[in-house]
């Protein structure tokens, strides 16, 4: 199988904006067994500026644009450094590749980075993808690590999308609030009832929320790949997953793989 997995800034780091040591060397054993047994995986990663603001040690996530940026140029740095330390005991290659949205929508950088995820996969390297947010501003940005793994997840044909997150998946009503909350295991498709039941929260360091989460389902299901939102607290959960056990909530893909 083809799988981009999503993780989300409230699974890799501490409310602080500190690494999840622990969190991190789970998700990495796991993906790193999963290429093992002949898996494509490619990783989209938030983090960047949450661990940034940690080690600049900002006390909250800054609101202007440079210091945002500032912010994620150091925690990129953090970020690649600890998946490629990690990484490397499981003899896997790491490669950086920073996006933003012009690079989907320009005909020949789109085409470069598709050509270079394929030689990458080909060369059996682990390819690590965030958002070029040093210098996305609002025009250009894809804006949220959740979209982007979606429009990864079509240009490279995966079969999967997994966002990994702080919840379970997508619940009837809001599971904070509401004891009798059930979690949907199948969405078939996304209506207005299934967006009414979308959020708009996300956690204090990172972007995303339920909203985010339903765009990118849209992203992949009109094209040939399931998605399923799943709770990063245990990346182990990626096992059952990939043998097809219910885990989250799945979004079925629409249209059929040739
Ligand atoms: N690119 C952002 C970062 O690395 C995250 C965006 C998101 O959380 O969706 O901090």
């Amino acid at each position: 199988m083809r799988i981009v997995i999503k993780v989300g800034t409230s699974t890799l780091a501490h409310t602080n904006g500190l690494l999840n040591i622990r969190r991190v060397e789970n998700l990495c054993k796991v993906l790193s067994d999963l290429k093992n047994a002949g898996n494509d995986i490619i990783l989209v990663t938030s983090g960047a500026i949450g661990m940034g603001c940690g080690k600049l040690q900002l006390k909250e996530k800054p609101k202007d644009v440079a210091t945002k940026q500032a912010a994620a140029a150091v925690g990129q740095c953090e970020l690649m450094y600890v998946y490629d330390k990690l990484f490397s005991e499981y003899n896997h290659n790491v490669a950086q590749l920073l996006l933003t949205g012009s690079d989907f929508e320009d005909y020949t950088r789109h085409t470069n980075f598709m050509n270079t995820m394929d030689r990458l996969l080909e060369l059996s390297a682990l390819p690590i993808i965030n958002e070029n947010d040093t210098v996305a501003t609002d025009e250009i940005k894809v804006g949220d690590n959740d979209t982007l793994s979606a429009l990864v997840a079509v240009s490279v044909n995966a079969d999967l999308l997994v966002l990994l997150s702080d919840i379970d998946g997508l619940f009837t009503a809001d599971p904070h609030k509401n004891a009798d909350a059930r979690l949907i295991n199948v969405i078939s498709e996304i209506d207005e009832n299934v967006k009414k039941l979308a959020g708009g929260e996300g956690s204090s360091l990172g972007t995303g929320g339920m909203v985010t989460k339903l765009r990118a389902a849209e992203i992949c299901t009109a094209d040939t790949c399931d998605m399923i939102i799943a709770n990063g607290q245990n990346p182990f959960l990626l096992y059952d997953i990939i043998e097809g056990k219910a885990v989250g909530t799945r979004f079925l893909k629409r249209m059929v793989k040739r």
